[in-house]
């Protein structure tokens, strides 16, 4: 049976940033990846917005890994050239009540340590953006856009350069936690068996089904699984924004929002859809709701303007009645099994967080 130091499962943004992480702390490294490539579930089914840290709850894991997240991502762009554009986002009142909310907002934002939110009236805000309808709005100064997968093409070649090692087409099936490492039975085209000392697993959508394959890991640290599809609407008009534009939150969503990609072209959603099975498809028939709630800041959305486009699908560990869920991220002093970290619930601010997700994976695991 061969021997590997650390196996990390999955190859979406988080598994590559763990494996970059922990090769160059000097840990040998094998990622484990039942697709043919790297990112090809969640982490390529996103909004590609770094985003600010503002709405989370204050203190949570969430509200700290986006702004640690963030900074660092901001960082490692720049440092090697990585297409990203710090756009900046409004967020838009449409009526007096939603007015009243901006400055709750600002204060939320800054209790995350996110210190630069400025309000504007609807005048400041129609200077920055002239074809915007709005009272009022808050400008998050540090939201912004990066090209995902030359970020995640990044972190593979720096992971490969400092020795970690890829392979596809081969999906965790089982494990058992045994003296002092932890046993790895891995299908596919080449079946192999494997031991040991750590075992990371970050498989997104399937991290809930990977831990029950597990054995030792205690049932009852594995929170249950819910999926929450989020579905986009491309536009074949040409939005006249330059920033994010997202309307004042209603419970249980960010609303209708238009997020920009790298070639400036908009995209609106992602709305909030649970589902029992993955699927990806695209109802045409839900613009019918997306409408009337990107009018309220763009009243010239032309008719017919919105095309169906794609989705992603949350990892979601709580249930619809729940509002909020935060990351939870579980090492060995949380259930007992040495040598394994759960990455569960890792949905939006993931793809922000995935550098301080990393970091806090190597704390876990005493590197
Ligand atoms: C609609 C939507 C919009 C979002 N927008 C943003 C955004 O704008 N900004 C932001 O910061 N975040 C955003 N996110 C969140 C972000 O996309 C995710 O948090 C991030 O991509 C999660 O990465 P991951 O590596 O954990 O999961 P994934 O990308 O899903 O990767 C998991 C990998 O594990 C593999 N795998 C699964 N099971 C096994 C197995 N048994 N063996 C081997 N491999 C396995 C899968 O094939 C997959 O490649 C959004 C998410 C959604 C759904």
């Amino acid at each position: 049976m061969d021997r590997v130091d650390c196996v990390v499962i999955g190859a979406g943004v988080v598994g590559l940033a763990v494996a970059r992480k922990l090769t160059q702390a000097g840990r040998e490294v094998i990622v484990l990846e039942e697709a043919e490539a790297i990112g090809t579930v969640t982490s390529s089914r996103n909004s590609e917005v770094i985003h600010a840290g503002i709405y989370y709850r204050a203190g949570s894991w969430m509200a700290r890994m986006c702004v640690a997240g963030k900074h660092a991502l901001y960082r490692y762009c720049a440092e090697r050239g990585i297409p990203h554009r710090n756009c900046g986002k409004l967020i838009v009142a449409t009526s007096p009540n939603e007015t009243e909310k901006l400055q709750s907002i600002k204060a939320h934002a800054e209790a995350n340590g996110v210190l630069d939110m400025q309000l504007l009236s609807g005048e400041a805000a129609r200077a920055l953006e002239p074809a915007l309808a709005c009272d009022a709005a808050l400008l998050s100064p540090s939201t912004g856009i990066i090209d995902s997968h030359a970020y995640m093409l990044s972190l593979r070649g720096e992971a490969e350069d400092a020795g970690a090692a890829f392979a596809f087409h081969t999906p965790l099936i089982r494990a058992k936690s045994a003296a002092g490492f932890i046993e790895i039975d891995a299908g596919g085209e080449a079946p192999m068996t494997l031991q040991c000392s750590l075992l990371v697993n970050a498989a997104g959508l399937s991290a809930t089904h990977v831990a029950r394959n597990i054995d030792g890991m205690p049932l009852d640290r594995i929170p249950p699984a819910y999926l929450a599809k989020g579905n986009y609407f491309s536009c074949n008009a040409k939005a006249p924004f330059s920033r994010l534009i997202y309307p004042v939150p209603e419970p249980g969503g960010l609303g209708v929002h238009l997020t920009l990609d790298m070639a400036g072209q908009a995209r609106f959603g992602p709305d909030v859809e649970w589902i029992e099975t993955i699927n990806y498809e695209v109802d045409p028939s839900r613009a019918e709701r997306f409408y009337p709630a990107i009018r309220k800041y763009w009243p010239t959305l032309p008719d017919g303007a919105l095309m169906p486009s794609y989705s992603g699908i949350r990892p979601k560990i709580v249930p619809p009645a729940v509002a909020t869920q935060d990351f939870l991220m579980q090492g060995p002093r949380d259930h007992g099994v040495a040598g394994l970290i759960n990455l569960f619930g890792i949905e939006s601010p993931g793809l922000t967080s995935s550098l301080a997700i990393a970091d806090h994976v190597a704390e876990l695991a005493d590197i």
